[in-house]
């Protein structure tokens, strides 16, 4: 029977270019995961947008001279554009931009403030007296209250991805001039997030299934105690608050932009032609993931559902299985001393498939993983071109020039030839059930363990020997094989869309390889194939000195 499954995907700040530490923490994961229930025939909304209110944004527009808006209409088009080459499937990536986020934010935040989860009270906010303003949380850097990192900001810390508030910051200081700021009071809504501490908790005990550190971090966090938290601030920019007399002040952007999973689920509804559709993907039988990297854990196991929890008639989280970090040759990412690999650089230069490769087999599922150029340029060369790759040239070449471009009718199977058929049907059960538990990596590891047996497979029965004193044998073997490669071509299409799209046309499937169904799709005898070319580069060992050199040279 066929499963609904809501993919929910970390809203990126339309501030800055996408690098790989984005893309191995939060995109590649869902995309993996929806092209595979799309294979399965389960109905999947995959929904995203970049988040165009809160800070980051109205610094990098007074970096650059320009308006929030021109920002981030600049990187919302980019990250369009990234998705689309690097083959990230969203449904819908809209924005948090549009008229109907704000008024599905506003809707929530009155029924929250309706049901009493929501509340007024005087806060003491930063206020920086040579800048003669009140200064939002990201505008208030110093030290970590919780771990003692000195690059705490105001609202949260990123070396131990603990939220903070500007007052509990040690040795609290004005980013624009550096000034001490004062606290001055000021009128604010705070989310009443005691309420809903005993549900979360009993809640959070039940989601035995989340990965371990998930898991962890959030029962260590809710022991530690929840307090309220002000959900709007002093700031000219991002949604206005719903109520007379706050004119001048905004939703806070933590708030709204989770309530962007729904929205964007309604204005995909909407465009769908049927309003009321989002019901689907929001009530009764459906599962809810949410993809994110680490630092943003508490917002979707803690924040999230107290929110849902308080609106009362839309479904909790399933699983948030978020990632942790992607360090780059061995150390820690940084985007402002540029030690990072910037996905509109990456994607001008290769191609999407090798990278989608190596973040995957080298996934930060349970551990920070590392990238470098030399294992970027090892794997595509000994894994994809002279495994996989080399695999599928050398059947499909001999085949379609020995075979007149037909797949071979195959004789008795020998046992040999049954075991690795064996183990193609092993390979997509063992896959399936890893992908549907979000074990990316383990599953990828498992289809190049198909792929290399493969290879072994063919050597050992040499039919471009054999077929001099048996053409039968060699038909049969190279049939062996094409079944194989019909395998492999639909267990890694989550991982490597285009060559297996490419390898399933090689193949003389039609349509797109989503559409055969998660199943060893035997090519029929007879079937024409079109003339194979090599699926995968071979990559220059030059790439690794010239690519690392551009490591660490700040560029803007
Ligand atoms: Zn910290
Ligand atoms: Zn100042």
């Amino acid at each position: 029977m066929s499963e609904r499954i809501f993919i929910g995907v970390a809203w990126p700040y339309a501030d800055g270019p996408l690098h790989l530490g984005h893309i191995a923490g939060a995109y590649l994961p869902p995309d993996i995961f929806a092209r595979y229930h799309r294979t399965k025939g389960n109905e999947v909304l995959m929904v995203s947008g970049s988040d165009q209110h809160g800070t980051p944004i109205t610094i990098k527009a007074e970096q650059e001279g320009k308006t929030p808006g021109e920002i981030v209409t600049q990187y919302h088009q980019q990250f369009l554009d990234s998705w689309q080459k690097l083959g990230i499937s969203f449904d819908l990536f809209t924005n948090t931009g549009t008229a109907n986020h704000a008024k599905v934010s506003c809707d929530i935040f009155l029924t929250l403030l309706d049901k009493g989860y929501i509340y007024k009270a005087s806060m003491s906010q930063p206020f920086c007296p040579l800048c003669q303003r009140f200064l939002p949380d990201r505008y208030i850097e110093g030290t970590c209250p919780y771990c003692n990192s000195s690059g705490a900001r105001g609202d949260q810390c990123d070396e131990c991805g603990k939220p903070i508030s500007p007052v509990e910051v040690i040795n609290p200081r004005c980013r624009l001039c550096g000034t001490t700021p004062q606290f001055k009071d000021s009128e604010h809504f705070f989310l009443k997030l005691t309420a809903f501490e005993d549900r979360l908790l009993a809640w959070v005990k039940q989601q035995t299934h989340w990965r371990q550190n998930v898991f962890n971090f959030t029962m260590r966090y809710l022991e530690g105690g929840l307090k309220d938290r002000a959900i709007t601030r002093d700031i000219e920019w991002g949604i206005l608050v719903p109520v007379d007399g706050f004119e001048g002040k905004r939703l806070y952007v933590w708030f709204e932009a989770v309530i962007g999973y729904l929205s964007a689920t309604k204005e995909w509804a909407k465009s769908s032609g049927d309003e009321e559709r989002w019901r689907s993907f929001w009530q009764g039988e459906v599962k809810s993931y949410y993809f994110i990297g680490k630092d943003n854990i508490i917002f979707h196991t803690i924040i999230w559902p107290a929110m849902l929890m308080g609106y009362n008639d839309l479904n909790l989280p399933y699983d948030v299985p978020a990632n942790e970090f992607l360090t780059i040759e061995g150390k820690r990412l940084s985007t402002s001393r540029n030690w990072a690999v910037w996905l509109p650089d990456y994607l001008s230069r290769y191609d999407p498939d090798p990278l989608r490769y190596l973040l995957s087999i080298n996934m930060p599922e349970t551990g920070d993983t590392d990238f470098s150029w030399r294992e970027f340029v090892r794997r595509n060369n000994d894994e994809l071109v002279a495994t996989y790759g080399n695999l599928v040239q050398r059947v499909l070449t001999f085949v379609y020039r020995s075979f007149d471009g037909c797949v071979p009718m195959s004789g008795e199977l020998d046992s040999r030839s049954q075991a690795l058929l064996n183990k193609a049907k092993d390979t997509l059960n063992t896959m399936d059930g890893l992908l549907y538990h979000c074990h990316f990596k383990e599953a990828i590891r498992s289809a190049m363990s198909l792929a290399q047996e493969a290879n072994r497979y063919l050597d050992e029965k040499s039919p471009w020997k054999t077929i001099k004193q048996d053409r039968q044998a060699s038909a049969t073997a190279l049939y062996v094989a094409i079944s194989v490669l019909s395998c492999l071509r639909t267990v890694l299409y989550p991982f490597l869309p285009f060559s297996s799209q490419k390898l399933h046309e090689f193949l003389g499937f039609k349509g797109n390889v989503e559409d055969d169904g998660w199943q060893l799709h035997f090519p029929p005898p007879g079937q024409k194939l079109l003339p194979p070319e090599p699926l995968f580069s071979k990559l220059d060992e030059g790439l690794v000195d010239e690519e690392t050199r551009r490591l660490g040279h700040v560029r803007f």
